[in-house]
């Protein structure tokens, strides 16, 4: 089995996509049974007992929205009395309860699922169509997080993959995958910005790619800003519209409103390549006598835009925040890249090319460019020579002696070798500032759809999108780009954008691989500050925000009683001094602790950051040097008793 191909899997949180790189070095990504790359992260619990996921699991969340449970990821590790759950509970269908250890539990027909689970199912999916395309079995993975998904994410996310019957390598940060992708890491010093817009999240991460480190100099995000929204938008106008003309609101039919919404997806992405749609909804309610009462709605791009904006701003200023915790202006970033369906639209393109005053890079396609570089981050570790040299890790020790806080870099240069790749899409765009196909392929014609009501036979579903535009072939290397001047006044991009040029033709013809001397040094930061609870509820940070992992840190921690047998230390991720405006993640429990006076039992405990920015703790008594006991209990955790449980259901369910 280790020869068998390591996925690179974008866990989305509308879809996931998963590539893997060919013996030969080329990157390819797989697509799904309705042919689509874009593999829906939706999850529909069947009267039958089974479990549909992906597009199938899509078309059920018109028919059963309350038993199809999409967006998980939004809610995975957070306590159940979040904002964000709070939030989900109002906006989604599908019922969410409390879990013993402070997490969230989703109930579908009768049945109850841990998060972890629920992505698990999609994981499995994702597998199933990798193994459906390779004919091998497929156990070895490497999987996408946001930047600054906490540990609890991060530990949920890995869960999920051995539920789903995978080794999972590596938890990845989905912009230092993205930049992989681009053919960063070949010696190139360059900071670059991740504009991640999706369907539910918005990100954004500023790297600093230094020889062939990768570096997050900062990130954020919001966690409720993506295509969803726009969607939503329309939806809304649409609803108003319906009401208007039949005094019927169409929102109060949980069914009909998931029409509207599927309705404002199609025409946004109509509206990403045309100027104005038409679309007409039979049946959304039926009048006096049951007579149909039908849905006519137009909107131009235009129209679109003037809604969008206001939200959309919003990303900017996001962008603020993390240009401000890196230190620098929007000019000074060398390129941006643009990950995320959302970024599709013509606007948010020419809004990323006023604020940076660059045009992003789009050669990539950026519904696949995550994937791809988890890929050739899954080649890098299963590469034999990764496996004998450990890898090179350059580890900031931040180490307390006294009262103070001592730094010291221990770069630990290890290597971490083995062939790569680059893929063939990305080897010429290192550099920036190459065009990529930006011919003019609006049509002026509207788009006209007319949508059906659901039916088992007919999910009611929008058309596809109309063919797309193949991609030319990557252009030559350019030469290092000189950071471009400053843009002063920007024609409007409407006419010059194609977002369909992302989208690569059936198969790109692939030039020779690459092989790079080296392969690239991946430097990760933690995105939140690691603390432990002090008096009085407030925290003390311990690992401080944006400190490159992996990394450690030590603290003392004595008896307060004599013969105490137990401490325990609550652990929190956040910024505030306080405990209860950070997210606490569970604590530590330090057992059968020997019998001595007040003070005199000092245990040393280290917490470590792995690679993969997930939390390690280990413990020793400082006198006797003997390993301590601990027992680390993190909210919303999978425990290692229900694995087996849930590996059972899950090939129950999805047969096998
Ligand atoms: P992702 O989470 O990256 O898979 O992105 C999914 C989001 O991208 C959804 O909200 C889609 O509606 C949106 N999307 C996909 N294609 C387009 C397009 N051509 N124009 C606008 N939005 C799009």
């Amino acid at each position: 089995m280790s020869d068998s191909p390591v996925l690179g899997i974008d866990l989305g949180t509308t879809n996931s996509v998963v590539s893997y790189v060919r013996e030969d070095g080329e990157v390819r990504t797989l697509r799904g049974s309705d042919g689509s790359y874009l593999i829906p992260s939706v999850i529909s619990f069947h009267p039958s007992g089974s479990v549909v996921v992906g597009a199938d699991g899509r078309e059920r969340r018109l028919l059963d929205s309350r038993n199809t449970v999409f967006s998980t990821k939004r809610l995975i590790g957070r306590p159940f009395d979040s904002p964000e759950v709070r939030r989900a509970k109002e906006r989604f269908p599908f019922e969410m309860t409390r879990a013993n250890n402070g997490g969230v539990l989703v109930q579908a027909r009768g049945e109850t699922y841990t998060l972890a689970e629920l992505s698990a199912f999609v994981l499995r999916e994702v597998r199933a169509v990798a193994e459906k395309e390779l004919q091998v079995p497929c156990r070895r993975a490497v999987i996408t997080v946001p930047a600054n998904f906490n540990e609890l994410q991060r530990s949920a996310t890995k869960a999920a993959g051995r539920v789903a019957g995978l080794d999972v390598l590596r938890i990845l940060n989905e912009p230092t995958a993205a930049a992989l992708a681009y053919g960063y890491g070949e010696g190139n010093n360059e900071r670059v910005v991740i504009f991640d817009l999706g369907g539910g999240t918005f990100d954004v991460t500023v790297l600093e790619l230094a020889n062939d480190v990768f570096e997050v100099l900062a990130t954020a995000g919001d966690t409720y800003l993506g295509g969803d929204d726009f969607d939503s938008l329309i939806a809304e106008q649409m609803a108003e519209a319906f009401l208007a003309h039949h005094r019927y609101d169409p929102r109060g039919d949980a069914q009909a409103y998931e029409r509207l919404r599927a309705a404002g997806e199609w025409a946004k992405c109509q509206l990403s390549h045309q100027k104005e749609v038409q679309l007409r909804i039979e049946e959304l309610a039926y009048g006096d006598g049951g007579a149909s009462l039908d849905l006519t709605f137009g909107m131009t791009r235009k129209g679109l835009e003037a809604l969008a904006m206001p939200l959309l701003a919003r990303a900017f200023d996001v962008c603020e925040e993390a240009l401000s915790v890196a230190g620098l202006r929007p000019q000074e970033l060398d390129n941006v890249i643009l990950v995320g369906g959302s970024t599709r639209m013509p606007l948010v393109h020419r809004m990323v090319t006023e604020y940076f005053g660059k045009k992003p890079l789009t050669h990539v396609d950026p519904d696949i460019v995550v994937a791809q570089g988890a890929a050739i981050q899954g080649r890098i570790l299963a590469s034999a020579r990764a496996k004998s040299a450990i890898g090179r890790v350059a580890l900031r020790k931040i180490t307390k002696v006294g009262g103070g806080i001592q730094e010291s870099n221990v770069a630990q240069h290890r290597d971490l070798t083995g062939p790569l790749n680059i893929p063939p899409t990305s080897a010429a765009v290192v550099g920036g500032g190459a065009a990529s196909a930006l011919d003019d392929i609006f049509d002026d014609a509207p788009a006209v759809a007319t949508l059906q009501k659901p039916s088992a036979q007919n999910p009611g579903l929008p058309p596809p999108p109309p063919p797309r535009a193949p991609t030319p072939p990557p252009p030559p290397p350019p030469p290092p780009a000189p950071a471009p001047a400053p843009v002063p006044d920007l024609p409007s991009l409407d006419d010059t954008f194609d977002p369909l040029a992302f989208d690569p033709a059936p198969e790109p013809p692939a030039p020779p691989p690459i092989e790079p001397a080296r392969p690239p040094l991946l430097l990760d930061v933690t995105p939140l500050s690691l603390g432990v609870e002090t008096v009085s509820g407030f925290c003390e940070r311990i690992i401080a925000r944006n400190s490159p992992i992996p990394t450690e840190q030590t603290r003392v921690f004595s008896t307060g009683m004599d013969d105490q047998s137990e401490v325990v230390i609550r652990i929190c991720q956040g910024e505030s001094r306080r405990l209860e405006e950070n997210q606490e993640l569970g604590a530590i429990e330090l057992t059968d602790l020997r019998p001595a006076a007040r003070g005199a039992v000092q245990i040393e405990v280290t917490f470590i950051l792995d690679a993969d920015g997930t939390l390690q703790v280990r413990a020793v008594d400082l006198k006797t040097g003997k390993r301590q006991q601990i027992r680390v209990q993190l909210v919303g955790a999978t425990e290692e008793g229900d694995f087996d449980e849930m590996q059972a259901r899950l090939e129950e369910k999805m047969g096998g």
